[in-house]
């Protein structure tokens, strides 16, 4: 595996490799759903690109970029036996010059829920994505699904800007007591880990009334906040379709259950795709 820092490494590092390339982008930390993900992108492409950087643009003033988890030895070494053929881990000054042009999350799909709550966010997370799909001509790029809104609005990036990418969505990988995994459960006490499990407690509950033939949105987004007992704060519990749109009555195979709470300091959110 090759570690390269600096955008021009990173282009003679890729000249001298050949094939499909497989993108995995990250802010590190890496637990088991990235890993997924990089896994994937090993099994489908001839080589391997794997991100590490922890973008500014997406952080909003007062949020966790100083404290946001970084381990570059521990995710070296996941990278290394993963099979990954380049690691790319740039400076904040290779990524950004001064007075950038910038482009901008869509008006209304890019300022709900989490672009409600994190305004601005997902401007930096489209910014930088743009930045690095160019950088490495991934032939395909791998996300996940834990990031649904993220996801949903990467495909319209590639899609308005017709990126020659193909974007993988991958599924959500979570520990054996349901929780999904994040950097972010680092930051959680054993107190607050046990609260935190009420997301995907929600997420399940929810789906046992689907099951039971519950379609009402109402009654099951009901549901949903009444199974998220025991978190600070919810930020919202809400079912909408595949794009994002507000649904009535849900259809399965073009719905997601979000959910997005506060436990303790730490913001977390799970959905589930239906
Ligand atoms: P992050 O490092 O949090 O920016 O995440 C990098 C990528 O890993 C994003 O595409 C995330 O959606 C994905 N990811 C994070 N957590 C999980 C998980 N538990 N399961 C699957 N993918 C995940």
């Amino acid at each position: 595996m090759e570690i390269v820092r600096t955008v021009e490494a990173l282009q003679e590092a890729k000249q001298r490799q050949q094939g499909s390339i497989g993108f995995v982008p990250t802010m590190g930390a890496l637990h088991a759903g990235h890993l997924s993900l990089i896994r994937r992108a090993r099994a489908e492409n001839d080589v391997v690109i794997v991100s590490i950087f922890v973008n500014p643009t997406q952080f909003l003033e007062g949020e966790d970029l100083d404290a946001y988890p970084r381990r570059e030895a521990a995710d070296t070494e996941i990278c290394e036996r993963a099979g990954v053929d380049l690691l790319f881990m740039p400076t904040i000054s290779q990524m950004y010059e001064s007075d950038e042009l910038s482009i901008g999350a869509p008006a209304k799909r890019g300022y709900i829920l989490e672009g409600a709550k994190r305004p601005g966010h997902f401007d930096g997370m489209l910014q930088i994505v743009m930045k690095l799909l160019n950088l490495t001509g991934a032939t395909r790029a791998y996300f996940g699904k834990k990031d649904a809104q993220q996801l949903v609005l990467i495909q319209q990036m590639v899609r308005t800007y017709f990126i020659p990418v193909e974007i993988v969505p991958c599924e959500i990988v979570r520990d054996s007591d349901g929780l999904a995994l994040s950097s972010r459960n680092a930051y959680l006490s054993e107190e607050e880990r046990s609260r935190a499990l009420a997301l995907s407690r929600a997420l399940r509950k929810t789906t046992e009334r689907i099951t039971a033939g519950e379609r009402d949105v109402e009654v099951l987004q009901r549901v949903m906040i009444d199974a998220m007992e025991g978190v600070d704060a919810i930020e919202y519990a809400v079912i909408v379709d595949r794009v994002f749109r507000p649904v009535e009555t849900l259809k399965p195979g073009n719905a997601i259950l979000l959910v997005a709470a506060r436990v303790g300091r730490t913001r977390l959110i799970d959905n589930l795709w239906i």
